[in-house]
This record gives structure tokens, C-alpha cells and sequence, in this order.
């Protein structure tokens, strides 16, 4: 439990003021991408609280993938306000499915509710589907499991996953990519851990491999709905083949 300790509410509303301060002013416009927070101890003076406040709110920011905290003196120096809300989503998302608060059958349903909307919007002349068809080919080169021990099922669920991430961009819609890239090392982490439930993992690869050919081939047809159907039966497939049950309603 929380300890009442003054001293760490006072810490909790100044530095959450310095949070709020900046969030504002990313809002308003006055910060941008690019743009540099004002020094720290400028900002101590300005929001009238300690140094150390300032510097465990860029802590939190930097974290958050929001700015990046400068090194050094001269003009390069300074808090740099940055977006990367894939590498923090990432990252909270997987500790959170480590701690089993984000049940894998959740994100199996989200990635269906992504996937097979980026599948029916995907645009047959998106640049993103050449890279989506160099993946095919790279996964298809990916050796059977036999011999090699694990390595060839990560090097293809890592490939499976570029694959997927590739056909969300190709929607074009920023905010669905960002997810989808946010969901990658939950996705590729719960998938390489399923491959232990699996009877026979190289006929699996073999299915995954014409079924991901089948799905890219739907969207270059320009055939929204039968790419979204295949992309959705493609993951769907894959979870309950490896016997998990969706576990009761709550
Ligand atoms: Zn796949």
C-alpha cells in the first residue's frame, strides 16, 4: 500500500502539475514535434516547484515515448518533444500481458478487429503490399523445425508478425498502424509461446504460409471482403488450433 508520506504527496501533485503544464502546451500547439522544453531549472522557477519534479516529469515523458531528454550543453542540448507512441504502447502492452491483465484471448479478438478492417481497407496499389510479398517469400525460404531446434519457428513468427504489421499500414490509417505496432511483441510473444500446443508445427507453418498467400492474393484481386474473412479465419485458426478455450464469461 501507498504510504501516506507527506512528502511523496507533495511530490505526486507538482511533478503531475509539471505533466499537466506540458501536455497543455502540446495541446495549445505552443510545443510541437521537434520543439525543446524549456531548461529545467526555467521550468522550476516558471511552475514554482522543485527540480526534482521537472526532472521525474521528463522521466515519466521519456518513458512515454514523448520527448527525448537532452545530454550535454550547446544547441543540441535540451528535452527534445519526440512521437514514438508505438514503442511505449509496445512496451506497456507487454508487461501488462506479462502480468496477465491483457488475457490473450483479448488481444486475439483486437488484432481481428484491426486486421480485418486494415484487410478490407488496404489499397491494392499501397507500396506496403511489395514489402508484404517479400515477407511471403522470406518466410517461405525459413527451414523446417527439425534440426535446427527453435530457431526457425521464431525467424518465421517474426516474419508472420512483419507481415501482418505490413498489411495494417498498407490501410493507410495512422492510428490503426500505431496499435497494430503497439500489439507486435504481444502478438510474436504469445504466438511463439502457443507453438508448444502444437501437434506438428511444420504442417502448421505450411497452412499459415498458403494462408497468407491466399489473403495477399484477396487484396491484390482488390477483394476487400475475402481478405478480411481469410485474415480473420487466418488468426482465429491459429489460436484455436493450439487448444486454448476462451475462458468463461465473467
Ligand atoms: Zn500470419
Amino acid at each position: 500500500m501507498w504510504s501516506n508520506h507527506i512528502n511523496y504527496d507533495v511530490w505526486m501533485r507538482t511533478h503531475q502539475l509539471v505533466l499537466h503544464w506540458i501536455e497543455n502546451q502540446l495541446s495549445e500547439g505552443q510545443l510541437s514535434v521537434g520543439g525543446r522544453l524549456p531548461a529545467e531549472r526555467t521550468l522550476a522557477e516558471q511552475l514554482k516547484v522543485s527540480r526534482t519534479s521537472v526532472r521525474e516529469a521528463i522521466r515519466i515523458l521519456e518513458a512515454l515515448g514523448v520527448v527525448r531528454a537532452g545530454v550535454g550543453s550547446g544547441p543540441e542540448a535540451g528535452t527534445v518533444v519526440i512521437s514514438d507512441p508505438t514503442a511505449a504502447l509496445g512496451s506497456t502492452l507487454r508487461l501488462h500481458v506479462a502480468t496477465q491483465h491483457l488475457p490473450v484471448a483479448d488481444i486475439v479478438e483486437t488484432r481481428v478487429l484491426l486486421e480485418s478492417w486494415a484487410a478490407a481497407h488496404v489499397r491494392p496499389d499501397a507500396p506496403e503490399l511489395a514489402t508484404a510479398a517479400t515477407l511471403l517469400d522470406e518466410m517461405d525460404a525459413v527451414g523446417h523445425s527439425s534440426g535446427d531446434g527453435a530457431a526457425p519457428i521464431d525467424d518465421f513468427l517474426a516474419l508472420d508478425v512483419r507481415f501482418h504489421l505490413a498489411l495494417a499500414d498498407a490501410a493507410g490509417n495512422t492510428v490503426v498502424s500505431a496499435m497494430m505496432g503497439s500489439l507486435r511483441e504481444a502478438i510474436q510473444g504469445y504466438a511463439g509461446r502457443l507453438t508448444a500446443n502444437l501437434p506438428d508445427w511444420d504442417a502448421t507453418a505450411s497452412r499459415l504460409r498458403a494462408e497468407h498467400h491466399g489473403i495477399l492474393a484477396a487484396i491484390q484481386n482488390n477483394d476487400g471482403g475475402r481478405a478480411a474473412a481469410l485474415v480473420a479465419a487466418h488468426i482465429e485458426g491459429y489460436y484455436r488450433e493450439a487448444g486454448v478455450k476462451r475462458p468463461p464469461e465473467a
